[in-house]
């Protein structure tokens, strides 16, 4: 199972990442977890536009969703034709939400190009992996996410706060791509976002392989970020996501 980090920048894209947008890929199954703004840009770097078999959403808001508008363009006006549907597993009222967004009317919106699946908390297969999903603490439906293929998995916070479930997500996982939008401060908002420090806490919890903390506001000091992180005493390393970066974990 490979992962490569398409965009990692928190709330909004920044000057070297897009907004929210991971590739998964395993027995050359490409599947996409979440598509921020800017990420269909960047993910041409890493894969052929036309490569991707599903899309998996974690939330509704713009910074993880809205890039489903460029696909949709990419594969609905291709001078050669439209592409064949793929699936995107997303919470309820997706399909609504995109066809307002790019101001299309319903029937069909974007339903000629995504096979639109409604997620609930649970597990399913999707290609050659097993998807657990579960609901997190943000203030919107949103979805984190337990990837498994070949005895190796990968757990995503997508937006949350401080959540019981999310440690049951990435139980003993290789891999906890976590949230870390704020730092150490006074009157911190409650139920909305993870600081670095609560991430690598629930990582520990979690006993996680590796944490990798994601979703950087580009308005914060990431060395900080690091270094609130690295306080908490850990299994395994912790290190920044990165827009290109890839992990391959067998
Ligand atoms: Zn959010």
């Amino acid at each position: 199972m490979r992962l490569t980090i398409i965009g990692c920048s928190g709330s909004f894209p920044g000057p070297d990442s897009p907004a929210s947008s991971y590739l998964l890929e395993a027995e050359g199954f490409r599947l996409l977890l979440d598509l921020g703004s800017g990420a269909i840009g960047a993910l041409q770097r890493h894969a052929g536009l036309y490569d991707i078999d599903a899309v998996c959403l974690s939330h509704l808001h713009a910074d993880h969703c809205l890039d489903l508008c460029a696909y949709y363009v990419a594969r609905t006006f291709h001078p050669d034709g439209p592409r064949p549907r793929i699936p995107v597993y997303a919470p309820a009222g997706t399909a609504s939400r995109m066809a307002q967004a790019y101001g299309l009317a319903e029937p069909p919106g974007m339903t000629e190009a995504f096979d639109f699946a409604t997620l609930e908390p649970g597990t399913r297969q999707i290609g050659p992996f097993q998807v657990t999903t579960a609901h997190m603490n943000h203030p919107v439906e949103t979805f984190g996410y337990r990837l498994e293929h070949g005895g190796r998995s990968i757990a995503y916070s997508a937006d949350t706060g401080e959540s019981a479930a999310l440690i049951g997500l990435a139980r003993q996982a290789d891999l906890l791509l976590c949230e870390a939008s704020l730092l150490d401060g006074p009157d911190l908002p409650a139920n909305l976002h993870l600081t670095a420090r609560q991430a690598a806490q629930h990582a520990a919890r979690a006993r996680v392989g590796q944490l990798v903390l994601t979703h950087l506001v580009p308005w914060n000091d990431q060395v900080l970020t690091l270094a609130e992180a690295s306080e908490v005493p850990l299994d395994g390393p912790v290190s920044l996501a990165a827009s290109g970066r890839v992990i391959d974990l067998g």
